[in-house]
């Protein structure tokens, strides 16, 4: 018998990555969904800057674990393959150091551990052994942290099975008295090749010495899935996802920023606009950073023990990088570099002191650079290249005025190119041009201090976690996104979208079932 009592619609804040995959979820499984974004364009991070001929991803380059996706977009009975071409990318990155030499990771690992040990006899061992060991540690989060939510270590385990002797050779295999980048300083002992693992973390923004071992696990993450270029863009990733949330029935309001969540001591019943507009809601999920959700959108007079619990549990947590972007239009393309490319920092050690321990920008910079021409020729005009160069600096400190480091520190990454990327000639290839510092991340995206990646993974056991997906106190509010659990990255905040979505569901079915394109089974 169906239930045809109305209920207020499911709205979500914000339309990243996170929102959108709780709302195709979310509509999917039959639930009425209206999506409220601040901006005027969905996606958040994964945004587009267009000029002269020149198309750029203004966010994330890279996409790994399109199986995530797959999964997402199986919930309303489609094929990823038909609403996304995605193309597989080897080399994953070439790499190039100061001494002038470079090296490509390639995810073959017969040849990629040949080419290590050539350079350096024992890191051919030491790589596959670094592989077997983030294979483990994979297998690990894919059964304790995956498709779950989950805010610390007491939600990631069934007290019953704690005690299992597999439990404890899980627990003992986190290794959690170590750094993700002890763990790679412990196999690989060309400098060279550590600060290309150490980059891993770049993924997550955080100091991979500070990182904990359990992600040494995105080593494995990206050797086995591959890393993945959309035709397109990654911004063909939202554009795809709102077209399925919309053929679901989802309603979205850009220019439409939440001031407030409505809720008393103990449910959400709605949400407040910026322009005094009230929304009733049976359920919010806020793909707003976490922290200032509990922070800004709380009211924590009216709910004083959910605001006091998250404040005890992540007031010590720093948010995690910023970063800065040139998008450069260059009338000629760099014919020696890949789709995905670092020009690392001549000392790594140097380089992350200043990023996350004195909070300034980095003296000289690992520059990630995407050369998206090379897979795509349409994002440039003919024989130029749409060059998107990536700095990470620290989040936001007082009386850091980017408008003004900003002239400065562009100089810093032309010359660094200049000099360990083979660009000496940079400069005079630039015809149109554009940028993004951490104080522009902060405005356009609402994050943390600008904070590309939420909440720095940083401790040797807490830095494994996030903020969970459901909140325990408040019955009816979530988070998705990348500065909830299971983190930041495209795979892991669309997962985190489909987290919040599933624990929704699972409190509160859908009160008419899903129909057509609608299928949990279709999920897998
Ligand atoms: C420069 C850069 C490079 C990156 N490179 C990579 C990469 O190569 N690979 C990778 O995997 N990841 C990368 N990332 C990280 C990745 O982009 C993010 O982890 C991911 O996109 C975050 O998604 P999200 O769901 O947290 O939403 P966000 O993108 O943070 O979007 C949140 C949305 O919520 C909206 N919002 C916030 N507050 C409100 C409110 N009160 N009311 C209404 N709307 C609100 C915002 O306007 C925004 O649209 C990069 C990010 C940046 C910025």
């Amino acid at each position: 018998m169906l239930n045809t009592t109305k209920r207020a619609p499911i709205v979500i804040i914000g339309a990243g990555l996170g929102g959108l995959a709780a709302a195709c979820t979310l509509s999917a499984r039959g639930h009425e969904v209206i999506v409220c974004e601040a901006n005027d364009w969905t996606g958040g991070k994964a945004a587009e800057h267009n000029q002269d001929g020149f198309r750029f991803d203004m966010g994330p380059t890279i996409l790994t674990l399109p199986s995530v996706l797959r999964r997402i977009i199986a919930e309303s009975g489609l094929r990823m393959e038909d609403r996304l071409d995605l193309r597989r990318l080897d080399p994953q990155w070439r790499c190039f150091f100061d001494e002038g030499q470079s090296l490509d990771l390639v995810e073959d690992i017969a040849l990629m551990s040949e080419e290590l040990e050539k350079r350096k006899p024992g890191d051919g061992a030491g790589y596959e052994d670094l592989l077997r060991v983030s294979e483990r540690l994979h297998d690990i989060s894919r059964r304790f942290v995956f498709w779950k939510s989950v805010g610390g270590l007491r939600d990631t385990m069934n007290i019953g099975e704690t005690f299992v002797p597999k439990t404890l050779r899980d627990v003992l295999a986190l290794r959690m008295h170590s750094t993700l980048g002890q763990e790679i300083r412990k196999r690989i002992t060309n400098p060279q090749a550590v600060q290309v693992f150490d980059h891993f973390t770049q993924y997550v923004g955080s100091n991979p010495l500070q990182a904990p071992a359990v992600l040494t696990g995105i080593a494995h993450m990206q050797v086995d899935e591959g890393i993945w270029y959309p035709i397109g863009g990654t911004r063909a990733v939202p554009v795809a996802l709102r077209k399925i949330a919309k053929e679901n029935g989802v309603v979205f309001r850009s220019n439409c920023r939440i001031k407030r969540i409505l809720h008393d001591a103990k449910r959400v019943h709605g949400v407040e606009t910026q322009s005094g507009e009230t929304i009733a809601a049976s359920a919010v999920v806020s793909n707003m950073d976490s922290v200032r959700t509990m922070y800004e959108l709380i009211d924590r007079k009216a709910a004083p023990k959910a605001f006091r619990q998250f404040r005890r549990q992540w007031k010590s947590r720093e948010p995690a990088c910023s970063g800065v972007v040139l998008y450069l239009g260059l009338n000629k393309a760099y014919e020696h570099l890949a789709h995905h490319n670092f020009v690392f920092s001549r000392d790594a050690e140097e380089e992350f002191d200043a990023i996350y321990h004195q909070g300034r920008p980095a003296p000289d910079p690992t520059c990630y650079l995407a050369a998206p021409a090379r897979t795509e020729p349409q994002t440039a005009p003919e024989g130029g290249e749409a060059l998107y160069v990536l700095v990470h600096t620290p989040y936001l400190r007082p009386g850091q005025d980017w408008t003004e480091m900003f002239p400065g520190y562009r100089q810093v990454i032309l010359d660094k190119l200049k000099k360990a990327g083979g660009m000496p000639d940079i400069e005079e290839r630039i015809v149109a041009e554009h940028h993004l510092t951490p104080m522009d991340i902060h405005t356009r995206y609402s994050p943390q201090a600008g904070a590309i990646y939420g909440l720095a993974s940083h401790g040797k056991l807490s830095g494994g976690f996030k903020p969970a997906n459901r909140s325990d106190d408040i019955a009816g509010l979530y988070m998705a996104g990348g500065s909830a659990h299971p983190g930041p990255g495209m795979p892991m905040a669309l997962m985190s979208g489909w987290i919040a979505a599933d624990c929704l569901d699972t409190d509160s079915p859908a009160p008419i079932a899903p129909s057509g394109a609608a299928s949990r089974s279709a999920a897998g």
